[in-house]
């Protein structure tokens, strides 16, 4: 409910209202459907319940007629707005037209990475412009924006391991979304422009090898881009092999017991898409005291988290709970090669049960930010 002393002043300027109606005369939503502005303030007068005023709050055009006449002078605009910003938090909110595109580029202006320059996300870490290897920061930046936890970090860690390695890798400021999510949602000419101008630039900055940690940028990167777009001339690597290349000549070397039992969750992308199931179980499996328990389904017959491209519904999510239930009774950490294998099983892991205990008692890592533990890099 509304609280702050803004919003109480609010709820007593609403309260002054003594159901005249004249707003309701002049509103040009009452002149052509049963909107009534004086039911709305009633609502909250009388304290009745909101779900029934849900629609009308975000139908109100905010025009300010109805201020202009009211003799108790509530001035229902701001009144609107303040009752959207605890709808909003309540997750009572409406479909925007256009996809919510206009609020989501607002939104997108407020993020520290966002519209900058990739390199911000790597202050304090060993990073170039030009050089033979890239690492692909992916879509990280825009995942900080809308979730509570920090996907940047899996960057951050990951550069953290090349810098131990001694690779200090090229960064580019202008990488742009790989377009994945457009290709799979079909929209191939958007896709293909993303491509075309990431292409340019990883050619530009005389890159040889991309290393990824984002599945879906793997595949996209390696498979798609030469398919549909044309001839790249760099190679694509997912962090997880490019890893294991450096393990197998001694240059990785895990010296501490890390006693934790662990599962992993073989991404669909990097998996059955794009054959990748020993690399990141071999890394994991090399780290000393580790106990690593395969769950039923694994490699060709892993399950999916359960979302792709943002199609997300309750048949979906019966999914993630079928996978996470399977984790969680494997291991007590589940760690996943894909941001957003993470994003969605947190997702669930968030969610609390009526008595708000945790439904599942797992943890969901990826893959860099448990091997930068593992050789103590954080
Ligand atoms: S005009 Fe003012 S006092 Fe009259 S019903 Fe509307 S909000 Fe209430
Ligand atoms: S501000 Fe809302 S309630 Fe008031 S006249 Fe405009 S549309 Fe109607
Ligand atoms: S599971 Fe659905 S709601 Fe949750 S993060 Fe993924 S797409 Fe968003």
């Amino acid at each position: 409910m509304l609280k702050s002393k803004e919003e109480k002043s609010i709820i007593e300027d609403i309260s002054k209202c003594y159901a005249c109606g004249k707003c309701t005369s002049i509103c040009p939503l009452s002149q052509i459907s049963d909107f009534t502005p004086r039911i709305i303030a009633e609502n909250f007068v009388l304290e009745l319940d909101k779900e029934e005023i849900v629609d009308d709050v975000w139908s109100c055009l905010t025009c300010a007629s109805c201020s202009t006449i009211c003799p108790m002078e509530v001035n229902f605009p701001q009144f609107i707005r303040e009752v959207r910003k605890d709808f909003k938090k309540r997750g009572l909110g409406f479909e925007e037209a256009h996809f919510g595109i206009f609020s989501n580029i607002s939104r997108l202006q407020t993020s520290n990475y966002v519209g900058k320059p990739r390199s911000e996300i790597y202050k304090g870490l060993k990073i170039q412009k030009k050089g033979d290897i890239l690492y692909w920061t992916g879509c990280t930046p825009f995942f900080d924006l809308v979730f509570d936890e920090t996907y940047t970090d899996i960057s951050r860690n990951t550069v953290r391991i090349l810098n131990y390695l001694g690779i200090k890798p090229v960064i580019l400021d202008n990488e742009k979304c790989c377009g994945h999510d457009l290709l799979w949602n079909g929209d191939i000419d958007n896709f293909k422009k993303l491509a075309k101008h990431n292409i340019k630039e990883i050619e530009r900055a005389g890159v040889k090898t991309v290393v990824t940690t984002c599945a879906e940028g793997y595949r996209t990167l390696k498979l798609d881009y030469p398919d549909l777009v044309g001839s790249i001339n760099f190679e694509v690597i997912s962090f997880s092999e490019f890893l294991e290349s450096r393990l197998k000549v001694k240059e990785v070397n895990f010296q501490y017991e890390f006693p934790y039992t662990v599962t992993y969750q073989d991404p669909c992308r990097l998996g059955r898409h794009m054959k990748v199931y020993e690399a990141p179980r071999n890394l994991i499996k090399s780290i000393p005291g580790i106990n690593f328990i395969e769950m039923p389904r694994n490699r060709e017959s892993a399950l999916c988290c359960g979302v792709s491209c943002w199609h997300c519904n309750l048949l979906t999510k019966s999914i993630r709970m079928d996978r996470l239930k399977e984790a969680d009774e494997t291991a007590d950490i589940l760690i996943t090669t894909c941001p957003k294998c993470k994003m969605h099983f947190q997702c669930l892991l968030n969610e609390k049960t009526d008595d708000l205990t945790k439904k599942y008692d797992v943890e969901v890592i990826d893959l860099s930010t448990f091997l930068a533990r593992a050789l103590f890099l954080i």
